[in-house]
């Protein structure tokens, strides 16, 4: 039987950059929830969802392999890879358009180290429901077409039901790729460099500087991203430089989260105790990747180190440049500015700042300023702050339009994917699947206002790696 349309180009590179290992086997596997419309995008006919050995890699019709990779994780450089992914091969849509399809929780590889190569349900189904709002929401992103119970328990503080997530991304090429790469050879990192132009940008592949202008081309990518990130409240939680991808699509859900009322410094992550990737630093934590991104590529740049250095460090200061202006064009949609200026970037501040002192709501202070005169008393203290405003607006054309097609109304907040996810653990998906269904509309106004509520400020919210 047919089912995914394979052909693996990843398997063609240096043989140090991946284990070909099969997906363990799991006892009693179960298809929990599955993505219907992506399967239809992806061109796959079958009824996957009544097939789990199929999405869990039991039964292959491919090579599965994991991928080498390195990282700087919290800083310090790491050997890592797929310690409990299997990559099925590369699938081919019917307009030739190449993803991964990667489980993730399939067992223990040749990188696992001393982990169980293993996922558990809960954070399973957590990456699925965030990274698919995170596709509704326009952000790249990695997407989830499936998560099967594996019938095997996974011991964490408590024994947990085993769960494999199927996961489609445009690759798994990540900044920890080159940097393992490099740690191989020259000829290694010049073979993967070609290889992810090839996949990529393309359009490069004839270019003389090309491995100059793939940096560039990263660089711009991640700056916008990180932009998009900032402008929905987005937390990755676990920046290593093994989780950013060339592909520029936002990639492992781990201890990621969305900020409810606004500060600057938000962070959730159990591990991240120094706030390394707090809501602020995350730009700054992008450019720390995107250097180490850039040293790998040293000796391709140019063959005088000097020059290389020079070239490479012209690139990594305009990334600054890049993400400030993402983030002015996209904050000013949200305050209905189309022609944005520099000056708008005070008024954005401005409200931030505001923002801040009175903990507002991130999310619902954009939707209510759709709609002053509904919500005035909730919006009292931006009273200063929306005189300057108006007036500002008085030079656009169609602000509430802008506004109501770049705010989203509803984000998988905290408190609702917790509750989701309690549910479903125990055995009950509706709640799940009823909060899939309103983040499948982020923009659309009608929603429930249990949907549009954030979570209490008395309870403060931790998300784990790893689990
Ligand atoms: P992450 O923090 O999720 O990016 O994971 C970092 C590395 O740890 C990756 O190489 C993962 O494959 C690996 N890893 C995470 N959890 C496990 C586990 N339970 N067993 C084996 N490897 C794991
Ligand atoms: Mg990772
Ligand atoms: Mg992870």
């Amino acid at each position: 039987m047919r089912y995914f349309n394979f052909d693996t180009t990843y398997l063609t590179l240096p043989e140090i950059l991946f284990d070909i290992n099969d997906p363990a086997t799991c006892s009693n596997t179960d298809t929990l929830i599955f993505n219907d419309t992506l399967a239809k995008s992806l061109n796959i006919d079958i009824n996957l969802s009544a097939h789990p050995e199929l999405l869990t890699g039991q039964t292959t019709f491919s090579h599965p392999f994991s991928a080498a990779y390195a990282g700087h994780q919290f800083g310090n450089f790491t050997m890592l890879g797929d310690g409990r992914q299997h990559i099925l091969g590369e699938h081919i849509t019917k307009d030739n358009r190449r993803f991964d399809i990667q489980l993730k929780g399939s067992g223990r590889t040749r990188y696992s180290r001393s982990g169980d190569g293993r996922a558990s349900l809960g954070p399973m189904l957590r990456e699925y429901i965030i990274s698919e709002a995170m596709y509704y929401l326009n952000i790249p992103t990695t997407r989830s077409l499936a998560v099967c119970t594996t019938g095997e328990p996974v011991m964490r503080e408590t024994i947990l039901p085993g769960a494999i997530l199927t996961r489609v991304a445009a690759s798994n090429i990540r900044v920890g790729t080159f940097e393992y790469a490099i740690r191989n050879g020259a000829d290694n990192l010049k073979l993967l460099a070609d290889y992810t132009i090839e996949r990529h940008y393309p359009h490069l592949s004839k270019e003389e500087d090309k491995y100059f202008k793939l940096l560039e081309s990263v660089i711009n990518r991640q700056a916008e991203l990180i932009a998009k990130w900032q402008s929905v409240g987005f937390i990755h939680g676990v920046m290593n430089t093994d989780n950013m991808t060339l592909s520029g699509e936002t990639i492992d859900y781990g201890p990621c989260a969305f900020m409810d009322y606004y500060h600057p410094y938000t962070v959730f992550s159990s591990i991240d105790v120094q706030g390394r990737y707090a809501y602020e630093n995350q730009p700054a934590i992008g450019q720390w990747n995107l250097a180490r991104f850039a040293e790998t590529l040293l000796p391709v740049i140019h063959s005088d180190q000097h020059e290389a250095i020079r070239r490479a460090t012209v690139l990594l200061d305009q990334f600054k440049a890049l993400y400030h202006d993402h983030y002015l064009r996209i904050m000013c949609q949200k305050i209905g500015i189309e022609k944005y200026c520099d000056e708008d970037f005070h008024l954005i501040e401005t409200l931030l700042e505001c923002m801040e002192q009175h903990e507002m709501d991130y999310t619902n202070t954009f939707i209510h300023l759709q709609d002053i005169n509904q919500y005035n008393e909730i919006l009292k203290p931006l009273s200063a702050w929306i005189k300057r405003w108006e007036k500002r607006l008085q030079a656009e054309h169609t602000p509430q339009q802008l506004m109501r097609s770049t705010n989203p109304v509803v984000i998988p907040r905290n408190h609702l994917v917790e509750a989701a996810l309690d549910d479903a653990v125990n055995g009950d998906m509706t709640t799940f699947n009823t909060l899939l269904n309103v983040l499948k509309r982020p923009f659309d106004t009608s929603h429930p206002h249990l949907f549009k509520q954030p979570g209490r400020k008395d309870r403060p919210y931790i998300t784990y790696c790893g689990t």
